[in-house]
């Protein structure tokens, strides 16, 4: 599943040049965006990025000051609400306190003036599908938190929406849930052959649940990706910030041999085969993940590239991985983490230890914004 890498697959949504102001402030700034149909795509930003306003525009709760969308090739301008094709589910659920589980997720299909028996069917579907079916007496305060989350996304689901929206949808759970959760919604969209647009500033869930993920900072798109690429390829240093751990090593190009790139930095000279678009006495920025490089007492052979001779300033054990920091001379402080079931010796590293570090040279990436 990859329609985005198809240039005649046709977009489903489509944002285009998407601007809107609240007063003299622009929380949307000249964005295009292009979603496809059954993807599981998230919107990714800190607060206040804008994530929230494209999803009420989707939804029709706001419409753009400037742009268009588009849904399935329809400009959606002046449609209302209740007529797009859209759900949206909100982090804090808006369960009716009152109603039971069955009236909750029928409440909608009534309005719509559904036929009673088809309801009863639609919603032992729904509970069936959440796996809630024993709950459907339950008021919502007698669920936990977990299930009151499968009721909403039940209720969300229930008119068959072509487009679930989904504000920050596990916000309110906890860790672990959270977790588990994440594998349930991917799991039901599956089944349910819908495109959802999930919001969130948790780059961990978005990277577990999304076929793409846009990153968005004050307004605008800074990336979209696929998981593997924003974490293997970001695009800048704040995609590459933004989304997991990263060091990364500022200096100057001094030297450019096909993809090769020499770049003096001041942790050391740094030699990448990741060298795209970097032009000899530019500013650039290398960039590496701590599972990349690799730390040792010992000093690497002689000829190794990119090996920079530290001291152990912390070590953390975090059970499946040992992460180490290690400071260069220079004072930059370089974070290193290796699986430790993949470790094949006992280093005896401790801290205050002269340690080294080495990564090869297609192991980070060269980033010029
Ligand atoms: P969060 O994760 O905190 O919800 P977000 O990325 O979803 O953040 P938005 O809710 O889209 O952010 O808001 C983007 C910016 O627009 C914010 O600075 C917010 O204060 C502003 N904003 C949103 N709605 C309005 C409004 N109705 N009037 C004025 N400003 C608004």
């Amino acid at each position: 599943f990859a329609p985005w890498t198809d240039p005649s697959a046709k977009p489903y949504i489509e944002f285009r040049n998407v601007t809107k102001r609240f007063g003299d402030f622009t929380a949307v700034n000249d964005l295009s965006l292009s979603i496809y149909e059954r993807e599981f795509f998230a919107l990714l930003g800190a607060s206040g990025c804008g994530k929230s306003t494209l999803l009420r525009m989707l939804a029709g709760f706001e419409e753009p000051t400037s742009g268009s969308i588009l849904l399935d090739g329809q400009d959606l301008r002046g449609i209302p609400p209740y007529r797009r094709p859209v759900n949206m589910m909100f982090q804090s659920y808006a369960l009716f306190p009152h109603m039971t589980v069955e009236q909750n997720i029928a409440f909608g299909l009534k309005q719509d003036g559904m036929a009673k028996v088809e309801i009863e069917q639609r919603v032992a579907e729904m509970l069936k599908l959440v796996k809630l079916s024993q709950f459907a007496k339950r008021k919502p305060h007698q669920l936990s938190g977990g299930q009151r989350q499968r009721v909403a996304l039940a209720r969300a689901v229930a008119k068959r929406p072509k487009v679930l929206l989904l504000d920050e949808p596990l916000g309110a759970l906890d860790k672990k849930l959270r977790e588990e959760t994440q594998f349930e919604l991917m799991d039901l969209q599956q089944k349910l052959g819908l495109t959802f647009v999930v919001v969130t500033h948790d780059q961990e869930e978005a990277m577990t649940m999304a076929d793409r993920i846009a990153i968005l900072d004050k307004g605008e798109v800074m990336q979209v990706a696929t998981p593997a690429e924003v974490y293997e390829a970001p695009g800048s240093r704040f995609v590459a910030g933004f989304v997991g751990t990263v060091n990364i090593f500022e200096g100057k190009v001094s030297a450019r041999e096909g993809v090769a790139a020499t770049i003096m930095t001041d942790g050391g000279v740094i030699r990448s085969e990741n060298a795209s678009d970097a032009t000899v006495g530019s500013d650039v920025a290398f960039a590496i993940r701590p599972e990349k490089i690799k730390v040792s007492s010992k000093e690497p052979a002689p000829g190794i590239d990119n090996a920079m001779q530290g001291e152990v300033y912390d070590i953390a054990y975090l059970g499946d991985m040992t992460v180490y920091h290690v400071k260069l001379p220079s004072g930059q402080v370089v974070r290193a983490s290796a699986l430790n079931a993949a470790r094949v010796t006992e280093d005896p590293l401790t801290w205050d230890d002269t340690a080294w570090i080495s990564f090869r040279p297609d192991a980070g990436v060269i980033l010029t914004r």
